[in-house]
């Protein structure tokens, strides 16, 4: 079939232009294609991160093991996990720490005979307390580390603050009757009394059993602020007479204080030991 050269350029011209499209069209085609497997990736990607995320939240939360425990066994997501929780609990418990309270301090010398001041004997014999519990083995904290004045309060809110496992307060006793001597322990009337008659009863046991000092009684209080206010079971152990002079004297000795301060850390230690029984 003839055709005119015109009609034979114009041809050509349609069938690169229809060409042009096609190749246009593919390119067009393979991008999208790149889009939507790119964009697939990235959702899966971000989905399996959150998913990583809240698996380690579930692992690591310290704030309530037991709760974490319980939730781990009921999601009955492995062994793997639940060994981590119970190491978790162990370890929160090993962190705990007990709490030894030297009565007074500062601006507030407590009872004073003959220049002898309670504050000083609560110190020293606390400080006894605290090594011999270091020596067992226990983390112990002072509420009061130096001569320095703290409100009861804010000791106590401290202790609780750190999830102490037993608050014990060390004080000294006046009567105007100068006879009066020995050791006296009182404890709380709250939630924890049974708890804390327990630990007072082991700390006069063995305090009075380390000095043969006078038994006194074990005293409930629903008053004492050191021993109410506290989230943990807790004591004050009044150790001796600043106002019956032999008693003043004794406890104005290195050896003295040491029989107390062993015998309260054995107290502390077999109520502890019971507890776990
Ligand atoms: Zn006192």
């Amino acid at each position: 079939m003839y055709r005119s050269r015109r009609s034979y350029y114009r041809e050509r011209r349609r069938e690169k232009i229809k060409e042009g499209l096609k190749t246009v069209l593919w390119v067009v085609t393979v991008i999208c294609i790149i889009v939507v497997c790119v964009t697939m990736a990235l959702q899966t990607k971000a989905s399996q991160v959150v998913a990583a995320e809240s698996h380690v939240v579930q692992q690591v939360s310290p704030i309530d093991v037991n709760k974490a425990v319980d939730v781990v066994q009921a999601m009955n997501t492995g062994q793997e996990l639940v060994e981590v929780a119970i190491v978790n609990r162990a370890k929160a418990e090993a962190e705990r720490v007990i709490v030894i309270d030297p009565g007074h301090g500062g601006m507030d010398g407590g009872c004073v005979f003959d220049g002898v001041l309670e504050k000083d004997i609560n110190r020293q014999i606390a400080n006894k307390v605290a090594k011999n519990l270091t020596d067992m083995g226990y983390k112990v904290k002072l509420a009061r580390a130096g001569d320095n004045y703290i409100e009861k309060a804010d000791r106590v809110e401290q202790a609780n603050l750190e999830n102490a496992l037993l608050y014990v307060s060390i004080h000294q006793n006046s009567c105007e009757v100068s006879s009066v001597s020995g050791i006296e322990t009182w404890y709380g009337e709250n939630d924890l009394t049974d708890e804390s008659r327990r630990l007072a009863q082991f700390v006069q046991q063995e305090t009075i059993s380390a000095t043969g000092a006078v038994c006194r009684e074990l005293v409930s209080d629903d008053e004492m602020c050191v021993i109410n206010k506290s989230n943990m079971p807790s004591c004050l152990i009044e150790t001796g007479f600043l106002s019956n002079k032999a008693e003043r004297e004794k406890l104005c000795t290195e050896e003295y204080r040491d029989r107390l301060a062993e015998g309260i850390a054995k107290g502390i230690d077999m109520y502890l030991s019971s507890e776990s029984e």
